[in-house]
Order: C-alpha cells, then sequence, then structure tokens
C-alpha cells in the first residue's frame, strides 16, 4: 500500500460538490477581488477564532511581516521567537529590519517559557509565539511574562487553526494572530491565502488599509503599503471549508488518538499535548535518534514522511548574517535530527493507519537487528 505523507485531493473530494458550485458562482460574478465573499471569509473567521476582526491577506508571511510592521517593530528592535520554527516565522521579524532573538522549544516542541525573560533586553518589543505542529504553547505563563515587560505578543498559528489552551483560541491571546491558509494547512485554501485576526480595532483598520497600497478610499494614499489581499475565489473556498472545520478538526484528532494508542515503539519517541489544551495535530511529529534508518524502513513500505524541519532557521544559509553557529541552540538542533512527520491527512483511512503502525512498531534499529538481539 503506498502511503503518501500528506494528501490535499482527499480534502477536496470530501466536500467537493461545494467548492465547485462556489467556485463557479465566484467566476460568473465578475468581481474577483475584494468583495463579498472576502467580507464574508473575515466575519466568518473572527467569530471562528473569537476575536473581534479579522483582516485576510495573501498569505501567511505577509500576515507576520504585516503585524510586525504595523505594531511598530523594525530596526534596532528585537522579537524573541523559538528556535525551531518554519523560517517563515523569522522572516516576518527579519522583513522589517528587526532582529530574531532565538529560545529554545520546551518537550512540546513550543517556546519555552522558563527561557524568555533571560533573553529580554531593552531593545526587546515582542515575543512572537509560533503553535508549531498544532501543539500549543504555555500561553498562561508567556502572557504573565510579557504584560509584565511591556512586550507586544504576536502568535503565528499558521499551524494552529482551532487550537486551543483552556478553551480559547489560538491568535487570541496577544495583540495580533497570524494565520496561513496555504493548501496543506488545516484550514488551507487551493492557493495561497493568510489573515490577521485581533481586537484592536484601530490596528484592524491600519492593516486593512496597508493589504491595499495604503489606501482606505481608492487612489488617496496615506502609507506606502503593500499589494496582500485574499482574492474571492479563495475566499469562497475557504468559505465552504470552514463552514466544515469542526469535522476536518476531529478527523485529525482522531487520527492522532489512534496513533497515541496504537504506535508502541521503544527507538521512538510520540508527541505529547500540554495539558488543558486542544490540539489540532496539524503534523504527528516522532522523534527517533536513527531517523535515517527508519526513514528507509518505512520507504521500503511505501511509507511517506517529511521532516520539519531539517535545519533550524539560526544555521540556514539566509541568516548566516545573525553569526550563529551550531550548538548554540542545542535542543532545537536535536529536533532538527531526530524529529520525522508520519502520515496524517484528512480522508486517511483506517486501512492506510493500521499499515503505517505495523511498519513503525516494527522498526528496530538495524545494529540491534544485526547483532540477534531482537
Ligand atoms: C506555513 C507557515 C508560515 C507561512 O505561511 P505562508 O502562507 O506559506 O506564507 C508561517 N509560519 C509557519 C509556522 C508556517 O507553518
Amino acid at each position: 500500500m503506498k502511503i503518501l505523507p500528506n494528501r490535499m485531493d482527499y480534502g477536496f473530494l470530501k466536500y467537493q460538490r461545494e467548492f465547485e458550485d462556489k467556485a463557479l458562482e465566484v467566476l460568473r460574478s465578475g468581481w474577483y477581488v475584494l468583495g463579498k465573499e472576502v467580507s464574508a471569509f473575515e466575519e466568518n473567521f473572527a467569530a471562528y477564532t473569537g476575536a473581534k476582526y479579522c483582516v485576510s491577506l495573501a498569505n501567511g508571511l505577509e500576515a507576520l511581516q504585516i503585524a510586525v510592521r504595523l505594531l511598530g517593530i523594525g530596526p534596532g528592535d528585537e522579537v524573541i521567537v523559538q528556535a525551531n520554527t518554519y523560517i517563515a516565522s523569522v522572516m516576518g521579524i527579519t522583513m522589517n529590519g528587526a532582529t530574531p532573538v532565538f529560545v529554545e522549544p520546551d518537550g512540546y516542541y513550543q517556546i519555552d517559557a522558563d527561557m524568555i525573560e533571560s533573553c529580554i533586553t531593552e531593545k526587546t518589543k515582542a515575543v512572537m509565539v509560533v503553535h508549531l505542529y498544532g501543539l500549543v504553547a504555555d500561553m498562561e505563563r508567556i502572557g504573565a511574562i510579557c504584560k509584565k515587560h511591556g512586550l507586544k505578543l504576536i502568535e503565528d498559528c499558521a499551524q494552529s487553526h482551532g487550537a486551543g489552551y483552556h478553551g480559547k483560541m489560538t491568535g487570541t491571546f496577544g495583540d495580533v494572530g497570524c494565520f496561513s491558509f496555504y493548501p496543506s494547512k488545516n484550514l488551507g485554501a487551493f492557493g495561497d491565502g493568510g489573515a490577521i485576526v485581533t481586537d484592536d480595532e484601530a490596528l484592524a483598520k491600519e492593516v486593512k488599509i496597508f493589504r491595499n497600497y495604503g489606501s482606505e478610499k481608492r487612489y488617496y494614499n496615506k502609507v506606502v503599503g503593500m499589494n496582500s489581499r485574499l482574492d474571492e475565489l479563495q475566499a469562497g473556498l475557504l468559505n465552504v471549508r470552514l463552514a466544515h472545520m469542526e469535522e476536518i478538526t476531529r478527523e485529525r484528532q482522531e487520527i492522532a488518538e489512534r496513533y497515541q494508542e496504537r504506535l508502541n515503539n521503544d527507538q521512538i519517541t510520540l508527541p505529547m499535548p500540554r495539558e488543558g489544551t486542544e490540539t489540532v495535530w496539524h503534523q504527528y511529529v516522532i522523534r527517533c535518534d536513527k531517523r535515517q534508518e527508519l526513514i528507509d524502513y518505512l520507504d521500503q513500505r511505501e511509507i511517506g514522511t517529511i521532516i520539519h524541519y531539517p535545519i533550524p532557521p539560526h544555521l540556514s544559509e539566509a541568516y548566516a548574517y545573525l553569526g550563529h553557529r551550531k550548538g548554540d541552540f542545542p535542543i532545537a538542533e536535536g529536533y532538527a535530527d531526530s524529529v520525522l512527520s508520519i502520515p496524517m491527512y484528512c480522508g486517511m483511512t483506517e486501512e492506510e493507519q493500521e499499515w503505517v503502525t505495523d511498519a513503525v512498531n516494527r522498526f528496530q534499529e538495524r545494529g540491534l537487528r544485526e547483532q540477534g538481539k531482537i
């Protein structure tokens, strides 16, 4: 049985008729940018998250970039961010000329709240939390630290649509929550998309102006902005998917529950949801010290896997100018060397999952096999 690490076609087929009807409706409407689908999506997504305002944008990176920018953060400022994130989080900071200050992750792959305060300097302006893999950071403690030190709190929720902490959704804890609707995200479009959510009316208004060349009224430009608009077609398709979001999330949670119950192998470390959090399992990430052996073993059984992410941003060529070296963040680097995402997607059958579970459970390190110890 051939199993891909992720499948986006299943997620389309499940609601195919609704997606096709909506696509035709938008195509026939004669209105393609900033129209009723975008307005409806912004209202629907704000209501879904529990935030007062949502402003849709072209993608998740620009959501981060614009959030950092409109919170007044720029050259000379520092933003604290976890060392094991996807590089886009960091780019959202550095595209504004600000400096990322990396912090090690905790045992849940999230920023280690215990290590934040020692990184605060007089230049620190904000903490950017990334709810990586759909797991959730320790928002209570991080919120208190930000308050105590007068720092802005930005949440990168590109992997955590619908995830919660003590019943409150990620994206609504700080000043601004940034989302991506890239097709493989839990709430995915059929192309690029993004949004910010906030309770700050003035900030929401500024983002709205900024995303449209800095103009509120056509051809009257207040600031030098960007073109970062979500289009009507994507907004329409997102409206369709958002209406099914509870079911979509539930399905991922059921797949994860089965993995949690059935995976059983001393060589493998399973992910662990933090107590009091609702996890949405953007990825199901295991760890294995003999990762390459495991990848090869699964590959022989036609099971695809992905490493999220093999190079932490501080060691990426793009950030050589920051002057970090291997060994600066040993926990993040250890994760980069051992994490592996096994198949997890909407529409995954029990049979497919059993195939993956059996294979992972049967994997044994080659050394042990060869010594006849197993
Ligand atoms: C996907 C992702 C982004 C970027 O979103 P795009 O829409 O692809 O620009 C940012 N941060 C994280 C954690 C992501 O997973």
